[in-house]
Order: C-alpha cells, then structure tokens, then sequence
C-alpha cells in the first residue's frame, strides 16, 4: 500500500524541478494529475464502449487515454526543453478534441455534451486569462457550428434545441465565472511577487544609506570573485571606517551622526566607477568592490575618495563638522579568497588607525 503512494507521489511529481518557478512546478504537478485523471477515465470508458460494441467510441477513448499518458511520460525526458509546456498543450488538446467527438457523437446516451464544462478550469489553469479565453473561443465557435448546423448534419445523434441553448449558456456562464476567478489569481499572484522582490531587495539594502548591506554585498562579492577567476582579471577591496565616529555622535548628536553616514555615503557612490559597488558592511564601516583593479590603482582610488571626504565641508544644523576615513586596502585573487581579502584590508585598517587614522594603507611602494 506505501510502495503504492509512493508511487503516485513520484508519478505527480514527474518533471518538477529545483529550477523552475514554483507557477511552473504547480503547473507540471497539475499536468500530471489531469493526465491521470484523464487516461484512467477515458481508459475505463474506452473498455465500457468496448464492451458495449461501440467500437468507435471505444477507439477514441483508449487512443485519447494513450495521449494522457503520453503527455505524462514526456515529462520523465530532461533532454526535452520546455516538456512541461508540450505535456500541457497535448492534455488541453486531448481534452478538446475529445469534447468535441463527445458532442457530435453525444457518448453515452447522449450525456457526452456534459463533460464540456471540464474545459474552462484546464483551459484557463494552463494557458492564463489571455490563452485560456481564446481557447474556449475557439471551442464555443465549433461547437456552436456542430450544433447548431442546418439539419443537424454534422451531428450523429440528435439534441433539443433547449438542450442546445441551455448548455450553451451553462457552459458561457461557467467560462466567464472561472474567468473572473482566473482573473483575480492572476491579480494576486501579481501583487505577491512584487511583494516578495521588495522585501529582498530590503533584505539586501541597508534603509538609512540606501547601499547594499552586508548581505546584499556578498552576494555582489561571490559573483563578481567568480567573475574575476575565470576572466583572470585583478580584483580588489578597500575597507573604508569613519574616524573617531562616537565622537561625531557624542558631540552633535545621533542625528547628526546619520546625516553624516547619508552623506557620506552620496560621495563615495559618486566617485566610484560604473563597475564598482560599495556597502555599508557595518556601523560605520563601508566596503568597497573594486572588480578589473589592480591593488596599485586601488590605492589611487582610495586616496582619492579619503581626500574628498577630509575636505568635503559636513554641515548639520548649520555646524560644520570635520570628517576623516582610514582605509585598509587587499587584493583578492588566487592567493587571497574575498574573506582572506577582508580579512587582510581589516587589517590594513586597523594599522592606519594605529597610524594618525586619516590614512589608506598599505602604500603600493612600501605594500
Ligand atoms: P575609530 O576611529 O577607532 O573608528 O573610532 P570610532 O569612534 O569611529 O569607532 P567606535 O567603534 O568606537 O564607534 C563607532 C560608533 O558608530 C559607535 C556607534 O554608536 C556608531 N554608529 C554605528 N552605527 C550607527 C548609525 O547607524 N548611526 C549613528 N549615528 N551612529 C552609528
Ligand atoms: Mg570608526
Ligand atoms: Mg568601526
């Protein structure tokens, strides 16, 4: 009996992947339930018609069912791209064509037309608002010709004309109730997922300076390290702390202390390159990613940004407040992993503190 759901499970499961969306992976889960759902069906049906000697019927049914399986077993081939797509499109197909035999045929004592009302839900479930709409169009336009043609010459069974209508409006007021329900999945799917991408992209900003944060930054960090290894390019850090900070904030106040890292924070991204990013790594402390950079030109880019901090003129509240960085400078490459990378411009750091602070380090001649 557990082999027996474990076996099920895997069945339903059969071409869901860590890579796809979640609306994708839905999709492919349902796929594969209609296309159980589908071929035992129409496979116990095609045995029953068969029985009855309604060999045509019985045709229709067991090679529909073969597709309902076919539509599953595509899903098995990783070497198919885009199988999950095909498998739905060959379900929906299948399904549509078997409506319609249904209809012109009228199946069991003409209770064929019945199943019609199967179609919206897979339809819209499949192809969204936009296709599932047009798919049923598409669908009503022939069943409407099948029924309604003169003399009912391309039917084989013969309907009323209320059972014509009434199952036309049913069917019309079906679509458009699932339409509406459509239309709002889609809705809030929608707000959902942009939902969820601003809460990442919090996630990985810092909310006072709008920089990367920790977080955010090493993501930044691995991806462009890996970058670097494979073009071979010289990469670089600078890890930049605000001097004498708790001083700033003893003097002027907490607030005056974030205006400072806000607009510090506006200088260092205008004087870093397009390539280049910086992060508040943490308090007062600010990371610099220097991809295709040399620990030489680092250096330059380090006196720089010290230099325009040391004579930018910081107002807060009409007083003017000195500002000076220190900076810890490393490359990192094969010798120097980005936490080794760190590590060492922690280090740095930490001597041009030692040093008068005021100071990047270490100097590319003395270095
Ligand atoms: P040093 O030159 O050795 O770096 O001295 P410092 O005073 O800058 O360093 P210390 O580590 O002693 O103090 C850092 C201060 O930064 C303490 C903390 O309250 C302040 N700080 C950290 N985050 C924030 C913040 O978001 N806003 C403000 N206003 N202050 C912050
Ligand atoms: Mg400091
Ligand atoms: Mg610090």
């Amino acid at each position: 009996m557990k082999s027996l759901v474990e076996r099920f499970e895997r069945y339903l499961n059969t071409g869901i992947k860590p890579e796809h969306t979640s609306e994708v992976n839905r999709q492919i889960f349902v796929a594969n339930l209609f296309s159980f759902i589908g071929y035992t069906i129409t496979f116990l049906m095609g045995i029953s018609a068969f029985v009855r000697a309604n060999y045509i019927l019985s045709f229709s049914l067991l090679l529909a069912s073969a597709l309902f399986y076919f539509s599953h077993y595509i899903l098995k081939f990783d070497q198919i791209n885009n199988a999950h797509k095909i498998s739905s499109r060959i379900v929906l197909s299948c399904l549509l064509i078997l409506m319609i035999y249904l209809v012109k045929t009228g199946g069991y004592h003409q209770t064929g037309p019945l199943w019609m009302y199967i179609v919206p839900p897979v339809a819209f479930f499949f192809g969204g608002l936009r296709r599932g709409l047009m798919t049923i169009a598409g669908f009503v336009a022939i069943v409407i010709v099948l029924l309604f043609y003169p003399e009912d010459s391309l039917l084989t069974v013969t309907y009323t004309y209320e059972f014509k209508t009434r199952l036309l409006y049913s069917f019309l007021t079906v679509t458009s109730l699932f339409a509406f329900y459509e239309y709002s999945r889609q809705e809030s799917y929608k707000e959902i997922q942009e939902l969820s991408q601003k809460f990442e992209r919090q996630a990985r900003q810092d909310s006072l300076t709008n920089l990367p944060n920790r977080r955010g930054m090493t993501k930044h960090l691995e991806y462009e390290f890996n970058r670097s290894q494979r073009s071979k390019q010289d990469m670089s850090v600078l890890l930049c702390d605000i001097d004498h900070f708790k001083k700033i904030n003893d003097t002027y106040g907490h607030d005056a202390g974030d205006c400072v890292l806000v607009r510090i924070s506006d200088i260092f991204q205008n004087s870093l390159r397009k390539q280049d990013i910086v992060a508040r790594w943490g308090g007062e402390e600010f990371l610099f990613m220097l991809p295709e950079t040399h620990a030489q030109e680092a250096y330059i880019l380090a006196e720089k940004i010290r230099k325009k901090i040391s004579e930018h003129a910081f107002t807060v509240n009409e007083k003017s407040i000195n500002v000076t960085v220190s900076i810890g400078i490393s490359p990192v490459n094969d010798d120097y992993s980005i936490e080794q990378a760190i590590n060492l411009a922690d280090h740095f750091l930490y001597q041009a503190k030692a040093h008068g602070r005021n100071k990047s380090l270490p100097e590319p001649n003395k270095g």
